[in-house]
Formats: structure tokens, C-alpha cells, sequence
């Protein structure tokens, strides 16, 4: 490589003999002075600042700095040079603080990152199970809309194969510069171009299908493992299944957000349910056999003689699955007793002497309230 360079001790002003802190020294100081930024791009500060970074990318490197010194230029030191990853060493704004503060925003590397490199946006979307399908998990296909690369351009948004062209605002870069005057100078902030939102490539023949974007909406499906002892609200996330952003960029993610549907007398309660059954104050006293609806389906219950209102009967092991887990909650079914509040001539007589057979006062007190309104109504 017969080039024109020049001698890279030269380039920096330093000695051949000089510590590498001198040179990081020497580099720094020289960077401010031609970065692009600080510069309102000037190609001349550009090229020179290219330069510098050369030679310090060179030199600063222990093992390049002697292969340099023994064989001069040669191709391998610096193939694919980058001068932004010499200078993202020192950082933005660890040069730039020196000239605004450290409130200067946007960098170097990101001006100079081109393409897009972003990742697609995740979607939200709700799956509704019942509170059975909640219990012991189910596996369902939902339908989305998403972001899907296109499949008549292949995502790359162009027409045809030749179509793209680099973008003359930004130069390919996706990045603009703006200058703003303040007091202390002038304030250079990067944005993404608008013209090529940031690719860099301006296609020229946009794909019919996509408008040139490489992705379009689309519906999709997908298959989602719904965990038995979900609770409603939980989220799932299945990775790589949202929206595209193109071909150069990883997708988002889908979140599925379970809601269960109540079921009527069902309650969850952790991982127990919790039930009601009503029973006849007769059946209390006496005791009997009922039927009650379970996650397990129908179940034979057994009411003791003498059960009182509010009784709880715990069906172990009969509740909800824990989450990712095998043990399950119980089942509680609360007892009701109902009293009832119709009685015919019969019943009335038959629990008079019920009462009186455990020496109880029953019927006179309210008879005779109740007469002593009627009477104060007839007045
Ligand atoms: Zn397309
Ligand atoms: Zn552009």
C-alpha cells in the first residue's frame, strides 16, 4: 500500500519514542479540535479527523504500533478501519464535555450507525378461557394482527432486484445533522434522516404489496399453552411473535393476557375455590346427602345431623392446580341454611309443637305485634 498517507507519528505531531498515554493525550486533544460534529461537517476536518483516528487506532495498539514500525504501511493493519470504533473509546461525550457541558445529547456511534437495527414492537392481545379451562390448562389457537415480513419482495421492500439507491440527504448514513446557535456555541444534534427514515436506501421502485416497507399487516395465528392454575390477568409471552421490523431486525414479542370467564357460584381464592350450597333448616337438623358441582364435575356431599349455618365442608385436593405446579387447592363449600319463610296452616302446627316439645316460646310475641298493628291501623 504505496499510498499517499503520511507518517502516522507525524499525523498525531508525537515523537517515535512516546508513551501511549501521550498519544491518548495528543489524540484527544486532536479530536476535538476536527471532530465532524464540532465542525458543522466540514469535509476537510472530516478527512483529517479520519486521519488522526488512523494513526491513534495504530499506534495506540501495542502490537500494530510495531508492526508499523518495522514494515511501515501494510494491509493488515487496519482492514475494515473504522475510525468510529477508535472513538467510541473515549466516548462522545468525554470529549464534547469540554465544549458544552455534559448536557449534549445524541453521539458519534449513533450518528454513524446506519440501516435499521431496531427491533419490531411487541404486541398485546387477550385470550379468554373458562374458569374450567383455567384449572386445568388448555391449548388454544389465537388469531392477531402483526407486522409480517412481506413475502412478494422478501422484505426487502423493493420492486425489483436492483431497486434501491443510497439516500442523498443523509448520504446512506440515516442519521442529519442540525446546528443550533446558543450562547456557548453551536450545538450540533443528530436525528434519524426522514427522507430514508433511517435506512439509508431509498428505494426506488417500491414494492406493491408492502409500500416499501418489507413488512405489512397480516393476520396470524398462533398456538398458546395456557398453564393449568392461570389466574385471570396473568400474562404469557411468547418470544419472536410480534410485530417485524423488517428483514434487518428481530421481531417483538406477543403478550397474551389470560382472562378468565367468572363462572356463576365459583370463586378463586389462591388455589382453593370456593363454593355454596343452601340447605333447609329441617336437613340441617336431620342431616342428608346433596349433590354439589365440582371442577371434577358432579360430587356426592354428606350434610351431618346438626350442621349449623356457616359450616364449611373442605373437599381436599379438589380446588385449583398451582401454577406450575401439581399439588391443588381445596375445594370449601359454604353451608347455607334457609329458613323458611312461607309456612302453610300444616307446617305452622306441626312446628308449634316442635317448640313446645323443647319448651319454647314461639308464634304469641309476634302474633300479637303483628295484631297490635293491624289494630292500630284499623283506629
Ligand atoms: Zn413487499
Ligand atoms: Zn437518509
Amino acid at each position: 500500500m504505496a499510498s499517499g498517507k503520511r507518517d502516522y507519528y507525524e499525523v498525531l505531531g508525537v515523537s517515535r519514542d512516546s508513551s501511549l498515554s501521550e498519544i491518548k493525550k495528543t489524540y484527544r486533544k486532536l479530536a476535538r479540535k476536527y471532530h465532524p460534529d464540532v465542525n458543522n461537517g466540514d469535509k476537510g476536518s472530516e478527512e483529517k479527523f479520519k486521519e488522526i483516528s488512523e494513526a491513534y487506532a495504530v499506534l495506540s495498539n501495542e502490537e500494530k504500533r510495531r508492526q508499523y514500525d518495522q514494515f511501515g504501511f501494510s494491509r493488515n493493519l487496519f482492514e475494515n478501519f473504522d475510525p468510529n470504533s477508535v472513538f467510541s473509546e473515549f466516548g462522545f461525550g468525554d470529549v464534547f464535555d469540554a465544549f458544552f457541558g455534559s448536557s449534549f445529547g445524541g453521539g458519534f456511534s449513533a450518528r454513524h450507525r446506519s440501516g435499521r437495527q431496531s427491533r419490531g414492537s411487541d404486541i398485546n392481545i387477550d385470550v379468554t378461557c373458562t374458569f374450567k379451562e383455567s384449572a386445568f390448562g388448555v391449548k388454544k389457537e389465537v388469531e392477531y394482527l402483526a407486522n409480517d415480513i412481506c413475502e412478494v419482495c422478501s422484505g426487502k421492500g423493493s420492486a425489483d432486484e436492483k431497486g434501491t439507491e443510497t439516500c442523498s440527504v443523509c448520504r446512506g448514513t440515516g442519521q442529519v445533522r442540525s446546528t443550533r446557535q446558543t450562547f456557548i456555541g453551536n450545538i450540533i444534534t443528530t436525528s434519524t434522516c426522514k427522507n430514508c427514515q433511517g435506512t439509508g436506501k431509498i428505494i426506488k421502485d417500491p414494492c406493491k404489496k408492502c409500500g416499501g416497507n418489507g413488512y405489512y399487516r397480516k393476520m396470524k395465528k398462533v398456538k398458546v399453552d395456557i398453564p393449568a392454575g392461570i389466574h385471570d390477568g396473568d400474562r404469557l409471552r411468547v418470544v419472536g411473535k410480534g410485530n417485524s421490523g423488517g428483514i434487518r431486525s428481530t421481531s417483538g414479542d406477543l403478550f397474551i393476557t389470560v382472562r378468565v370467564n367468572a363462572l356463576h357460584g365459583f370463586k378463586r381464592v389462591g388455589d382453593d375455590v370456593i363454593s355454596s350450597v343452601d340447605i333447609s333448616f329441617a336437613q340441617a337438623a336431620l342431616g342428608c346427602k346433596l349433590v354439589a358441582d365440582t371442577l371434577d364435575g358432579e360430587e356426592e356431599i354428606i350434610i351431618k345431623p346438626g350442621t349449623q349455618p356457616g359450616t364449611k365442608i373442605i373437599l381436599r385436593s379438589r380446588g385449583m392446580v398451582h401454577l406450575n405446579g401439581y399439588r391443588r387447592g381445596d375445594h370449601i363449600i359454604g353451608v347455607n341454611v334457609k329458613i323458611p319463610t312461607k309456612l302453610t296452616h300444616e307446617e305452622v302446627e306441626l312446628l308449634k309443637r316442635f317448640a313446645e316439645g323443647r319448651e319454647e316460646i314461639t308464634g304469641d310475641a309476634a302474633s300479637s305485634f303483628f295484631s297490635n298493628v293491624k289494630n292500630a291501623f284499623k283506629k
